[in-house]
């Protein structure tokens, strides 16, 4: 077709294999994130919003981790040797966890005991816990002993974690990259921290193409939406992508299929982030521009088009740096809406990983029991809309029936995709298989 003549030699490229475009999208991915690393531009965030967040310094321990011998039992504070001797022991007194032993009390002495809460500091001179749970409480007058129930021995050390046996002062308890999860969030709360240092969140701009696509806004309240006219779902599923990717969506204003429209549309998505997600106009009709404006722009293309179903057409380029302008990545994704969801789930999403800082980004895959046989044709990587049930000993995985890539209603009834690898025709059902979970 005249139109894609055009200056770009790579859009007559022909797809290449899965497996080849994903590790160009990992080796821009590594470069991306050596760049942002030599940048260190990182800004204070609150404990309390950074869930999500990318750590940008590593988080130290502040002190010994515990801080103190930690009692892990309700119980009695003892030497571990009297108890193998099968004394009876004499009760000392009590201690609560956030009660310091009395800096003028002398140590526990042998045939003592004392009774001691979980998270309290072992005092001094008791080497080990004995369970509450294990022991015979006697209270005779203002005489309490302690006559551990039958049988009941203890090695020293048992019920207590040794101070800084956790982690030393000092010690790097996270690495800067770090995505952080409810886990690391008390990790670093546990060192006193109110807020940590974190990667700025990129932005990602969004811009849906299609002569055909509406807002719910364009259409006046007294008219009926023309049937040939669709609302554009795309740059909804990719904003939505990119927030579950905890980065900054900014959708753009859904551009025609006509060169000067999409071309000051791309410009505009060029300027405002590092990154520019284009959907629809990458597959060969003729008013399909995006890779023309795209190479008109100074477009450099990693690969177009890949082994895939959905998603063959996908793009991937930068606009290298310029005087003005750093440089810039761009994916035109295919239109079809769960081609769009599944080459961002595919390919934009480790490169987001990376922009974000994130160092140990892995795909969010499962292994599972294919519910009922499935054939496929060879020769393209599928990804299948499906159901994954984990509510069972054996998880297993069902594809949801669908009327293929522009199936938005089926694809909305999946919870992952099955994966069927480009060399494989035939699934038989209780195979082990891998899924992509949304
Ligand atoms: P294209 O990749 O432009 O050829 O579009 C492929 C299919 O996806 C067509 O049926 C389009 O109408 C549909 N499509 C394109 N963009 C969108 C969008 N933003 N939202 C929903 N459907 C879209
Ligand atoms: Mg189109």
């Amino acid at each position: 077709m005249e139109h894609r003549a055009g200056p770009w030699p790579q859009t007559t490229a022909a797809p290449i294999a899965f497996a080849e475009a994903a590790a160009m999208v990992a080796g821009q991915s590594a470069a991306a994130l050596a760049g942002l690393q030599a940048e260190a531009s990182d800004c204070a965030c609150a404990l309390s919003d950074a869930l999500g967040r990318v750590l940008a310094r590593a988080l130290l321990a502040d002190r010994d981790q515990p801080p103190f011998a930690r009692v892990t039992r309700d119980g009695f504070a003892l030497l571990a040797a009297d108890l193998a001797a099968g004394a009876r022991l004499r009760v000392a007194g009590e201690l609560r966890a956030g009660e310091a032993w009395p800096p003028a009390r002398p140590p526990l002495q042998t045939g003592q005991a004392i009774e001691i809460m979980t998270g309290a500091a072992l005092p001094p001179g008791a080497d080990a816990v004995l369970m509450v749970e294990h022991a015979e409480d006697i209270r005779g007058g203002s005489i309490r002993t302690l006559l551990p129930r039958a049988g009941r021995t203890l090695r020293a050390g048992e019920n207590v974690v040794p101070r800084g046996s956790e982690a030393r002062q000092g010690d790097v308890l996270l690495e800067p990259g770090t995505r952080l999860r409810p886990e690391q969030i008390a990790l670093a709360a546990s060192c006193g921290l109110r807020s940590v240092a974190v990667y700025p969140q990129p932005k990602v701009a969004i811009l849906a193409t299609g002569d055909e696509l509406l807002e719910p806004e364009d259409v006046a309240a007294e008219t009926i939406i023309a049937p040939h006219r669709i609302y554009d779902s795309n740059s909804h599923a990719l904003a939505a992508l990119v927030r579950q990717a905890h980065a900054d969506p900014l959708r753009l204003r859904a551009a025609k299929d006509r060169r000067e429209d999409l071309s000051a549309s791309v410009r505009e998505g060029l300027n405002a982030a590092p990154l520019l997600l284009l959907t629809g106009g990458v597959s060969m009709g003729r008013y399909d521009l995006v890779e023309e404006v795209l190479a008109g722009l100074g477009g450099e293309f990693f690969f177009t088009g890949v082994k895939m179903q959905p998603g063959k057409p996908v793009v991937f380029g930068s606009v290298p740096a310029r005087d003005d302008q750093p440089a810039r990545y761009f994916f035109g994704l295919p239109g079809n809406p769960v081609s769009t969801m599944v080459t961002f789930r595919a390919f934009v999403r480790p490169l987001l990983a990376a922009l974000s800082g994130e160092r140990r980004w892995q795909p969010a895959f499962a292994l599972a029991a294919l519910a009922s046989e499935t054939s496929v044709k060879p020769g393209l990587t599928r990804f299948l809309p499906a159901w994954l049930d984990t509510n069972q000993p054996e998880p297993t995985v069902t594809p949801v029936a669908n009327k293929g890539s522009g199936d938005v209603a089926a694809n909305a009834r999946a919870n992952c995709y099955l994966m069927v690898p480009d060399d494989c025709e035939y699934l038989s059902a209780g195979q082990t298989v891998r899924v992509l979970l949304h």
